[in-house]
């Protein structure tokens, strides 16, 4: 080691003095240890002045710490007791005003006095040298400092990696200490104390313990690190995963449509607002889904089954307009006439109204026969209200599971028409209509119409269970309003849920309104006609209520009116003109109508050129009067009809054959019918042979169409006595009522139908059961006015009627 001690000798005092006078550099922070290098800051004046001379002598001074930073001037006793010999090597002037002094540390200096302050600190220091004793027990203790600090300089990040083999090779353990002790982040208090041990063997020691602090120190800080970082991870990670798996899933998207699928899939459950159930129940197939190969038929089941609790809306709604003005505006704006019936509707919309949730207002039940407009005054409630609509039929359905849905399990399994025509319309609170409910069957596959029941009560159709869909379905919110063409098939415990508002069909008259006020504005627009070019006359369309429609509703007559519109849109686009229908051979204009060019009216003249012959006798079934042939009237789903009972002799042995597919009911009235005659046969001046000699045939056609019920009791009775007697029966006489075997005549039900039929037939005269008078006051007035009523006790009432002879008008 260089050492220039010539300027400490010069300061001795006698020849065995060891001391020696030195600057003093004081620090205010860090110390120097012996045989270390380091760099001092030095900002005092004083100190500045002592480098710069000892710099021009030989650069040796004393290196000490103040035991307070913050004291500007020092005495002995504010500098800790031992200081470092350094030789100045580099002095530094750096652009703060400070100079950074670079020495390299000597020996260990005891301060014995302060000499002076002035220009700069001067000391006697005393040079202090370690004694080593290589003794076992401090070799043990360098060996042990020595592994200590290999540890603790691997862990700690402020000690520069080759500290621990300069350590490795000090042979000497004082020097070791204090070289250790440098190395370490001891504080002054500390590092002084270490300074301050000249005994080698206890600096080693307290070094020792001081590595051993330190490397718990070290140990624990790595520990704590560790598990911050762990904690960090655990919650960092789940997101970090999501996204990357997202990210992947993107990426592979395009590439891979059953990752593309989850994803969707994933985030349309997010979004589609589902109750818990629903969406833990969404989430865990989702997972069930992504472990399955995508090969497997299973994904496309679970997929299926996704897409649909999707779908259906959860939350979505529409926002109710109570405005009952509105709506009765928008009833009238859509249906003529109807008066009672929109009434009814205005009244128990109001109560929902003013109900709201609490008491649920009973389901409307529109019934009456196709095309009275029950379907579009359901749009129109559902337009007034602003609610969507949506229409399942039911006809037909006889197995549960078309209501409820089936199973999962099954193969190709998909929910009922409930959730399809939720799913259809997209909102929670849609005007349902529920089409047929009259033809709602029920055998061994289940009985849908208590699956019906629990659809339509509102206590509880908040939670409605599909079979598909597995999780519970809130229909509380939907308004549901059910139609039927008769009600006798609703089973009882449906039609007590309901509120039944019958529409039994139009009269003429109405119908007229309705084909100009309505049937035919709308067709010219869907055809693309205006007014100027297509116009029906009043003879015209009343031509076509009679003769080519014969119905209580008014879906013939307007696809009637459509069909003349698409004719004449084809000949106006210059097409030619084909005859769709045959028309009357002797008819050439129809071929050959030139392209219309100006407007075309329709009238009586010209209406067969468009519709062909007419489909119906307006006025009576029979052309003349006939001989066994008598007009009955029955109610049908279509609202009614008239129908013709035909009776013919001819030689055998006096059986009876009933044709024209008669239920039990109808054979059995027949056969009732027979005994009165012949009970009755020399009143009624019929011989009595004739029953031993004679087969009768009762045939009432059409012969396809089933028949059934008591109410043709007289009629039949009519038509064979006619054929027995031979005399003719008034073609403009209709009639009902069911025949006891003495002859008395009984009442029967849905007179306002079969009266409605036999006006809209044309039919003059109409005899009924006495006991049904009651049921004229239903009857609307022109149609009252028109017909004539017979009201008959028994047979002989009946036939005087049938065999009078008027005729029509008289
Ligand atoms: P339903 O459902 O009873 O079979 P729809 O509602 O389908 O009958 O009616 C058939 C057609 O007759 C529709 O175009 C409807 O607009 C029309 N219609 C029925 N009644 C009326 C009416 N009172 N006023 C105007 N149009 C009517």
């Amino acid at each position: 080691m260089p050492r220039s001690r010539k300027s400490a000798e010069s300061h001795r005092r006698s020849p065995d003095d060891t001391t020696m006078v030195l600057p003093l550099l004081p620090r205010r922070r860090g110390l120097l240890f012996p045989n270390t290098a380091g760099a001092i800051l030095i900002g005092r004046k004083t100190s500045l002045r002592a480098v710069e001379d000892a710099t021009n002598a030989d650069g040796m001074c004393a290196v000490v710490t103040q035991k307070d930073p913050s004291l500007t001037e020092i005495a002995q006793a504010d500098i800790y007791p031992y200081a470092t010999e350094a030789n100045i090597q580099r002095a530094l002037r750096l652009p703060d005003g400070t100079t950074q002094v670079w020495v390299q540390g000597f020996r260990r200096l005891r301060v014995i006095e302060i000499l002076r302050a002035e220009p700069y600190y001067v000391a006697r220091v005393e040079p202090i040298e370690d004694f080593d004793e290589n003794t076992v027990a401090s070799e043990a203790l360098r060996r042990a400092v020595l592994a200590l600090f290999e540890k603790v300089a691997r862990l700690a990040p402020s000690i520069p990696e080759d500290s621990y083999v300069l350590a490795m090779n000090i042979e000497q353990p004082g020097l070791l200490a204090d070289f250790v002790a440098s190395s370490l982040n001891l504080d002054d208090e500390q590092g002084a104390d270490i300074l301050s041990t000249i005994d080698t063997r206890q600096r080693l020691e307290k070094i020792s313990i001081h590595l051993a602090k330190e490397l718990d120190v070290l140990e624990l800080q790595g520990k704590i690190h560790t598990r911050v970082q762990e904690e960090l991870d655990k919650s960092q990670r789940e997101y970090f995963l999501r996204e990357q798996m997202k990210a992947i899933q993107r990426e592979l998207g395009e590439t891979d449509p059953a990752a593309r699928d989850a994803y969707d899939l994933r985030e349309r459950i997010a979004a589609a607002g589902m109750p818990e159930e629903a969406r833990k129940k969404a989430e865990d197939e989702l997972r069930r889904m992504e472990g399955i190969p995508s090969a497997s038929p299973e994904v496309g089941v679970i997929r299926n089954y996704l897409d649909w609790l999707t779908s259906v809306p959860w939350v979505k709604a529409t926002e109710d307009n109570l405005d009952l003005e509105h709506a009765a505006t928008i009833l009238d704006a859509h249906h003529y006439g109807l008066q009672k019936v929109k009434e009814r509707i205005l009244e128990f919309m109001a109560v929902r109204t003013l109900a709201k949730e609490k008491h649920r207002s009973p389901i409307l039940c529109f019934v009456g026969p196709p095309g009275v407009g029950k379907t579009s005054l359901g749009r129109s409630i559902a337009e007034a209200l602003g609610r969507k609509f949506t229409r399942v039929s039911l006809g037909g359905v006889r197995d549960e599971a078309e209501i409820r849905g089936h199973r999962r399990t099954y193969v190709g399994a998909l929910p009922g028409r409930i959730i399809h025509g939720m799913k259809q319309v997209g909102t929670v609170n849609p005007l349902f209509m529920l089409d047929e409910i009259d033809k709602l069957g029920t055998d061994f596959r289940g009985d849908p119409s208590s699956a019906l029941l629990e659809v339509l009560d509102p206590e509880q159709n908040h939670a409605f269970s599909d079979h598909y869909l597995d999780v519970d379905f809130d229909l509380s919110k939907v308004m549901f309003i059910a139609t039927a063409n008769i009600l006798d098939p609703v089973i009882p415990a449906l039609r007590d849920r309901m509120e039944v508002i019958e529409l039994p069909g139009y009269i003429e008259d109405e119908k007229l309104h309705i084909a100009q006020q309505f049937l035919v504005p709308k067709q010219l627009q869907e055809h693309g006609l205006s007014k100027l070019q297509l116009s029906f006359t009043t003879g015209a369309l009343r031509k076509i209520i009679r003769e080519y429609t014969r119905e209580a509703g008014v879906r013939n007559l307007e696809r009637e009116i459509g069909g003349i519109c698409r004719k004449v849109a084809r000949r106006m686009a210059g097409m030619p003109a084909v005859a769709v229908r045959p028309v009357r051979a002797a008819r050439p204009a129809a071929k050959s109508a030139p392209p219309a060019r100006g407007g075309v009216s329709i009238s009586n003249a010209n209406l067969e050129e468009y519709l062909g012959p007419p489909k119906f006798f307006w006025g009576a079934a029979e052309e003349k009067d006939e001989v066994g042939v008598a007009t009955g009237v029955a109610r049908t789903e279509m609202g009614g009809d008239v129908l013709g009972v035909e009776v013919t002799l001819m030689p055998g042995k006096g059986a009876l054959t009933l044709t024209g597919q008669l239920g039990d009911v109808m054979r059995e009235s027949a056969q009732a019918a027979l005994s009165y005659a012949r009970s009755r046969s020399k009143e009624l001046g019929i011989p009595a042979e004739v029953f031993e000699k004679t087969d009768i045939h009762v045939h009432v056609p059409a012969g396809a169409v089933p028949k059934e019920g008591p109410s043709a009791g007289i009629t039949i009775a009519t038509a064979l006595i006619s054929a027995l007697t031979k005399r003719p029966i008034s073609r403009h006489v209709a009639m009902t009522g069911e025949i006891t075997l003495r002859g008395r005549v009984l009442p029967v039900g849905g007179l306002k139908e079969k009266i409605l039929a036999a006006h809209r037939a044309g039919i003059k005269t109409f005899v009924l059961p006495k006991r049904n008078e009651k049921d004229l006051s239903e009857v609307p007035a022109p149609v009252l006015r028109d017909l004539r009523f017979v009201f008959a006790g028994d047979m002989a009432d009946v036939l005087k009627v049938a065999f009078e002879h008027r005729r029509p008008g008289s």
